[in-house]
């Protein structure tokens, strides 16, 4: 499965954390995606246009609840991320231009975003790898 396959089948809502299948297509952003009744709600949000804060009225409860929530969230960034690294190494972006698109040194790059091969656990990798171009 290539990146893009594999970021369009893991794809859930980043606002209400409903899965592709249960709320049907997905608009992408970067690193994010949205489904169609968190669209309209947003929508609606702007045409009333009521100042979008809601943590301003949220018990503290409600903002431990919402927590795990924004975890996933970032999770979910940090994977599509790694498939946006994928994508631009597979159309030829060196380990250093992908470290300089995001401020970090070349080695940095490869040290977070690198794969293992396929089939291959990585702890178990070689400890003589290196790190490409
Ligand atoms: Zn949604």
């Amino acid at each position: 499965m290539n990146p893009a396959e594999k970021m369009a089948e893991t794809g859930e809502c980043s606002f209400c954390g409903r899965s592709r299948e249960a709320c049907g297509k997905l608009a992408y952003g970067p690193g994010v995606a949205i489904c169609a009744d968190c669209t309209e709600n947003c929508v609606c949000l702007h045409a009333g246009g009521v100042a979008s804060e809601p943590w301003v009225e949220m018990t503290q409860e409600q903002v431990l609840e919402l927590l795990p929530r924004i975890s996933a969230v970032a999770a979910q960034v940090e994977q599509r991320l790694t498939s946006w690294v994928e994508i631009a190494r597979d159309k030829g972006a060196s380990w250093a231009r992908v470290g300089e698109a995001l401020a970090m040194t070349r080695q940095s790059a490869w040290e977070r975003f690198r794969q293992a091969p396929r089939g291959q656990d990585p702890a178990s990798g070689p400890a003589t790898e290196t790190t490409g171009n």
